[in-house]
């Protein structure tokens, strides 16, 4: 996740061929591809890990829904792996801040501007775990794209780099087989891998996306312009099983283990791991409410699910006998199945946002479809029923987006921009100002701020005669 570097001796030739590879459609890939992987990955596959089997897990999700200035983080918060957590954080936070001052001030031209920070867990099991970050900045030069992954040896109680994973003293041997593995890459000149894979700093810059595969071989990625010609995009460098071993560190040889063979439970040493509270609140029946003879409002809560926001709307919703819909991005779908079904068994309606947020304008129908297919699945797997709505992220859509899909989209009437303001009471105002019989309301349920607004907001309506329904039921009585 090394900000871009282009070793002088290739600027030329990047520069050349810069727009080759930005026209060669790979810029989107990452973005929508299943957990963040990027294509060219080495055949053999990563494990991947069931979030929701985590006990305490949060993800810590941030997200902008305005076509000026988007942009969608999340990184996993595991109880017991604080200081994991804190790297990650602080390296989201602070592409975060860049991406919005150079973005999303006033003045700043947006256009084509996007960050996307996804995460995946490549393990979760004993007393390791590792989590892989891909970041997307349509911000910067070139693609944009890279990824890094974090480690947590929870033995030691300490974060640990992809480096770490190879022993001290094995890491000449180790580089010197990546050289060798890269040196017969198109793109790549023999001679220019001694800098960026040499020197001590440089290297473990370089080196920081790393993970084993299923058969315990080591997959090592490098970003596009850390080795080769940035033309040539990122490369894959895989080494066998037999070939790695000898040369890992302690914790490398635990994580190698974890991840041929999962032990099964993860154990970080966290001491206190709260249950996370699920509403048990169940609808009885249909709805039965005409929005032809009373004054219905489809509030709309998106991004979610998260903890433990998500629950407490829930208990709020309820209060009121108010029915929302909630349009949900499928890697917190993945985390938390357990909310999504309390969503469900409540009577509200569960509608598709993507898998991670990404603008799907820029996407090739096939990625599109990636997106929505693997959120509507994850879904159905926590409610037993698809979703039948969905919402583009930035509300941005096209007829190729149309076309890539089944599902119907669903844009807003009235929009707080809580994600801005993050004002309770300001939020409860907008909504309580602006809307109108038949409107459909724009919130996101990952901010406390936006739940803390809801009791007021249906306080205030229900009072003046709002009856709360879902989108689909507001679209089926009209
Ligand atoms: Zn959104």
């Amino acid at each position: 996740m090394r900000t871009r570097t282009l070793f002088p001796s290739l600027l030329l030739l990047g520069a050349v061929s810069l727009t080759a590879a930005c026209s060669s459609g790979s810029a989107g890939s990452a973005v929508s591809a299943p957990g963040g992987d990027r294509p060219g990955s080495a055949s053999s596959p990563v494990r991947s890990v069931d979030p929701s089997k985590i006990k305490g897990l949060k993800i810590v999700s941030d997200s902008s829904e305005q076509s000026s200035c988007r942009f969608a983080t999340s990184y996993p918060d595991v109880p017991g792996a604080e200081a994991m957590t804190a790297a990650m954080k602080k390296d989201v936070e602070e592409r975060l801040a860049g991406f919005r001052s150079r973005m999303c001030e006033d003045g700043n031209s947006a256009e084509g501007g996007e960050l996307n920070i996804s995460h995946r867990l490549l393990v979760a099991s004993g007393d390791v775990l590792g989590v892989r970050l891909t970041t997307q900045d349509g911000s910067s030069v070139g693609s944009g794209l890279s990824a890094r992954t974090y480690w947590y040896d929870g033995k030691a109680g300490a974060s640990r780099t992809a480096l770490e994973l190879v022993a001290d003293g094995s890491r000449d041997a180790f580089v010197a087989a990546l050289k060798e593995q890269l040196k017969g890459r198109e793109g790549v000149d023999a001679a220019s891998l001694d800098d960026p894979l040499s020197a001590p700093a440089s290297r473990a810059a370089v080196l920081d996306d790393m993970a084993f595969t299923a058969d315990g071989g080591l997959r090592v990625t490098f970003d596009r312009g850390d080795v080769g010609v940035p033309a040539a995009g990122a490369y894959t460098v895989a080494l066998f099983k037999e070939t790695i071993t000898p040369w890992l560190s302690a914790f490398g040889q635990r994580v190698q283990r974890q991840t041929v063979q999962p032990s099964g439970s993860l154990h970080l040493g966290a001491t206190d791991v709260p249950e996370p509270a699920v509403p048990t609140h169940t609808a009885s029946g249909d709805d039965d409410t005409d929005c032809k003879k009373v004054t219905c409002l489809a509030l709309t809560f998106d991004d979610g699910p998260a903890a433990p926001e998500t629950a407490t709307l829930l208990s709020y919703l309820a209060q009121y006998k108010a029915r929302a819909t909630f349009f949900t991005v499928g890697q917190n779908v993945a985390a938390h199945p357990d909310l999504v079904r309390a969503e469900a068994r409540a009577g509200h309606e569960v509608g598709n946002h993507s898998w991670n947020h990404p603008d799907l304008t820029k996407l090739t129908p096939e990625q599109v479809a990636s997106q929505l297919n693997r959120t509507s699945a994850a879904v159905k797997a926590a409610t037993g029923k698809a979703p039948t709505l969905f919402r583009p992220p930035y509300g941005a859509v096209n007829a190729q987006v149309k076309a890539a899909t089944t599902l119907s989209p669903v844009l807003w009437d009235v929009d707080t921009e809580d994600w801005k303001y993050r004002d309770a009471a300001k939020v409860a105002q907008t909504v309580i100002d602006k809307a109108k019989r038949n409107d459909v309301v724009l919130m996101h349920d990952i901010h406390p701020t936006s739940v803390a607004a809801v009791p007021q907001i249906l306080r205030t309506l229900t009072a003046r005669g709002y009856r709360f329904v879902t989108v689909s039921h507001l679209r089926a009585t009209l």
